[in-house]
């Protein structure tokens, strides 16, 4: 699942790579992605490429437009990848989502790997790209510069691990930087967003940012998440998990809930 970390690389590789390239055609083949009919993708024909950027967890791609400036509003859910090849996909390759071709022979290709068909796309107007619902509804970006205090954004009776995660909160972190932030901040995943001090709420705020931190080409690797069994990398304690239908919740119970280990039911009840 591509959070913040991995969208804002990708973004930056593709800025750098596609800014001034001219698109030949775009199309969104089989089962489809594309959730907006006006402007239709064939006005993308002969128009340029000004730019890759990223909100939250989506990408943004900006296109000259024949009239006014267009953009592609991605969103990989948890099985996309937007790539760029140097070569045109086959007829055959069932995970393409979307593909824009450049006149140079390049391809941009949306492809979603597994049973779900959940990444889509939207073509809309520049200057109505605020006003997505997509984009109006998300929080405050995570990184680079997080409120202030993120006591304004966090305090209510749900817990750390489930604020975070919600996009209308902060936007840009998911399943498992979660983990790392919280871990870093030594904080329970459980620790009600309302029960924040100052303190606390400005060392969560200082791992967001440097966890967050985007070295040129790779995120720093996830310490914590997926780590469950395996020593803390502070303490040496086993770290432990929490199991749920579509995630799994790793923490160290010494640096992290005062030497609690979290049952697995009585969390489930508590994150609803
Ligand atoms: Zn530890």
């Amino acid at each position: 699942m591509p959070e913040l970390p991995e969208v804002e690389i990708t973004a930056r590789r593709l800025d750098r790579a596609l800014t001034g390239a001219q698109i030949e055609s775009a199309l969104a083949p089989g089962i489809n992605a594309l959730k907006t009919f006006d402007p239709p993708l064939s006005v993308l024909a002969g128009q340029k490429i000004t730019g890759v950027g990223r909100r939250g967890k989506q990408f943004v791609v900006r296109v000259d437009g024949p009239t006014d400036p267009l953009v592609l509003l991605i969103h990989l859910m948890s099985a996309g990848r937007l790539q760029l090849y140097d070569k045109r996909a086959g007829p055959r390759d069932r995970t393409s989502r979307l593909l824009v071709r450049f006149d140079d022979g390049r391809e941009l290709r949306l492809r979603e790997f597994g049973s779900k068909q959940a990444a889509w796309v939207k073509l809309l107007r520049a200057e109505e790209l605020d006003e997505d619902p997509a984009l109006a509804t998300l929080g405050p970006e995570a990184w680079p510069d997080p409120p202030a205090d993120l006591r304004e954004i966090l305090n209510a009776p749900r817990p750390l691990h489930t604020l975070l995660r919600d996009q209308r909160t902060i936007a840009g972190i998911g399943r498992s930087w979660v983990d790392e932030i919280l871990w870093e901040a030594r904080l329970s995943p459980y620790k009600r967003g309302a029960d924040l001090d100052a303190a606390e709420s400005s060392t969560l705020r200082e791992a967001i940012v440097t966890t967050l931190a985007i070295p040129d080409k790779l995120p720093m690797p996830l310490r914590v998440h997926r780590h469950e069994g395996e020593p803390c990398p502070r303490c040496g304690t086993t770290l432990e998990s929490v199991h749920f239908e579509s995630y799994v919740i790793a923490y160290c119970p010494v640096c992290q809930t005062d030497g609690r280990t979290l049952k697995d039911r009585r969390l489930s009840r508590l994150l609803k």
